[in-house]
């Protein structure tokens, strides 16, 4: 058995040799912890490791566990699931970054749901698989979405992301992601982000151009069953 903290080192480093291999700054990566069904108890300890972002991809855990955990001082809550838009308030409530925005009445709805608060960070998912019924907006679509985003007041714009299909290399469909990265650039050129890589896929990611990696398991060790 190894402890979290052991997972954790033995994972950053495994990003920085990644990144070395890749000729990239592993300065310019942010590793996101997904804490998903894990307890809130997960985080506390992570952030005592000096863990600073954390993902979840259930808005109802979402809100619980920013709520548990709301004494912990400089933790950056990312969603990174599908969002109802009736849940968007909530969300938007709970999180910093929305990595999983799909169509544009999302985007209405994050937007609408905005007050004083801070601009929330957003990117648009892209899917890469041939089946609609995976998350992410069609590539067809992609600018679309880009310009609905960049113009929303309370949003803004931060880039890509994308789940590597099952059944293909990761690499070659991060590859495409990268296009998809640069033409989302043409739009808002401060849109730099491009989420990507998971516990079994982030060497492939990094060597494609990844900025934010989304790593559970291979921190966090095997995730309770579901409820
Ligand atoms: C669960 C999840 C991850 C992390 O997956 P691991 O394989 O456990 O690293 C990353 N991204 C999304 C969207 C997820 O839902």
């Amino acid at each position: 058995m190894t402890t979290l903290a052991e997972r954790l080192a033995a994972a950053d480093a495994a990003i920085a040799a990644s990144a070395a291999r890749a000729g990239r700054d592993p300065r310019d990566l942010t590793r996101i912890v997904v804490t998903k069904f894990h307890p809130a108890s997960l985080v506390r300890e992570l952030s005592g490791l000096g863990v600073r972002d954390v993902a979840e991809n259930r808005q109802q855990e979402l809100t619980a566990k920013t709520a548990e955990t709301a004494d912990l001082a400089g933790l950056t809550w990312h969603f990174v699931g599908q969002v109802q838009t009736k849940k968007a308030r909530a969300v938007r409530r709970a999180a910093r970054v929305v990595h999983s925005v799909d169509r544009e009445r999302l985007v209405d709805a994050l937007d609408r749901a905005g007050e004083d608060d801070a601009p929330l960070d957003a990117l648009v998912q892209v899917n890469l698989t041939a089946d609609p019924n995976r998350g992410g907006v069609d590539p067809q679509g992609l600018d679309a979405l880009a310009e609905r985003i960049a113009a929303a007041d309370t949003l803004r714009l931060r880039g890509v992301m994308a789940v590597a299909p099952l059944g293909e290399e990761p690499a070659r469909a991060f590859d495409r992601l990268a296009g998809y990265a640069a033409r989302v650039r043409g739009i808002e050129p401060a849109a730099t982000w491009v989420s990507a890589g998971m516990s079994q896929d982030f060497d492939e990611a990094i060597a494609c151009g990844a900025t934010h990696l989304r790593i559970g398991t291979a921190i966090t060790g095997p995730r309770p069953p579901q409820d």
